[in-house]
């Protein structure tokens, strides 16, 4: 496959993107705002195009790679019919919403792909690269092969045009979730002058173990069914409280332990005390400070 392929936005991400198009054999044309950012691209062998029309006119599959979607819309929308039968896969971050106004608009002229990346640069073109894309199976399967060098994770999620950002804000969401609550239990021992280090060793069997649970979590959520199987949110509440107070006592920050806490109380207060964790779906599912 020698699909041409154009690249604008050449950050940290786009260069990452175009090197590897060149590197897997595709006629790539670059643009960006700063044309200095070309220049290595330029030595590799791309073609550095004079506009971001003449950049859209290169090639039938054009990637966007910039900031946020105001970017996006600057650069796009003088544009018009230069973007008439060309498949546009835009790979900048964003919400949702902004991904399917941005399919609206580009749709009425070309195809549209709205992806996320799931990698830092360096990672592009390599096993562990996930990215994400939405929009038309059709879409996605007539430019698969040349996505597919961008990572082995390359995956197609469906044809709603959120899907790409919500999966990307979720995942960002749970690795952070993972993280923080990492870091503010090795605040908690390490008072105790216990290492980091220590503490990772002990933790990541534990994370583990609950990365073994969301299996059956699911099953729960998706059934609506949380019967107690082994811990009821009562329970868990009052372990909750132990890990306010140690905080509060030794000195940690204790904003995460109290935020838990508070939804686990409320979860109780809407009579799922006797329920299973999974139950906690239900305070997720609704707007921040709503009964
Ligand atoms: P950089 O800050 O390195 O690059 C930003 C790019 O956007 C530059 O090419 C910049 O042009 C361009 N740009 C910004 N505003 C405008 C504008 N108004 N008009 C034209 N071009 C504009 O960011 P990255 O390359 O790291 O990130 C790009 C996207 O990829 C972001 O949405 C990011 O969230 C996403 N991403 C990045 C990851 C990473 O690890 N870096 C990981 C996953 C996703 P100029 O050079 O002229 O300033």
């Amino acid at each position: 496959d020698t699909t041409p392929v154009t690249v604008v936005g050449l950050g940290l991400m786009g260069q990452a993107l175009a090197s590897t198009f060149l590197r897997n054999g595709h006629p790539t044309t670059v643009w960006n705002r700063t044309a200095a950012k070309a220049t290595e691209l330029v030595a590799q062998g791309a073609r550095l195009a004079d506009s971001p029309a003449d950049a859209v006119a290169a090639s039938p599959l054009v990637v966007v790679c910039v900031s946020n979607y105001d970017a996006v819309h600057e650069l796009l929308d003088p544009l018009g019919d230069a973007l008439d039968g060309r498949v546009l896969v835009n790979l900048t971050s964003g919400t949702s919403e902004a991904a399917r106004q941005t399919a609206e608009w580009v749709t009425q002229r070309g195809g549209y792909l709205d992806g996320a990346i799931m990698a830092v640069p360096p990672a592009i073109g390599t096993a562990e690269a996930t990215v994400f894309y939405s929009g038309p199976q059709a879409v996605f399967d007539r430019h698969e092969s040349t996505l597919r060098v961008l990572g082995a994770g390359t995956t197609y999620l469906g044809a709603d045009y959120g899907l790409s950002s919500l999966h990307d804000v979720a995942l960002l969401g749970a690795m952070w979730g993972v993280a923080n609550s990492f870091l503010q239990g090795a605040a908690l021992v390490g008072t105790a002058g216990v290492p980091a280090s220590t503490f990772a060793s002990i933790a990541g069997p534990l994370i583990g173990t609950v990365n073994g649970w969301l299996p059956d979590l699911a099953r729960q959520i998706d059934k609506g069914d949380y019967a107690a199987r082994d811990a009821t949110i009562d329970t868990h509440l009052g372990t909750m409280e132990h890990l306010v107070r140690e905080s509060e006592s030794v000195g940690v920050n204790a904003d995460l332990p109290r935020l838990v806490k508070a939804l686990a109380g409320r979860a109780v207060a809407d009579g799922h005390g006797g329920s299973d964790y999974a139950a906690m779906i239900e305070q997720f599912r609704k707007p921040s400070g709503s009964r």
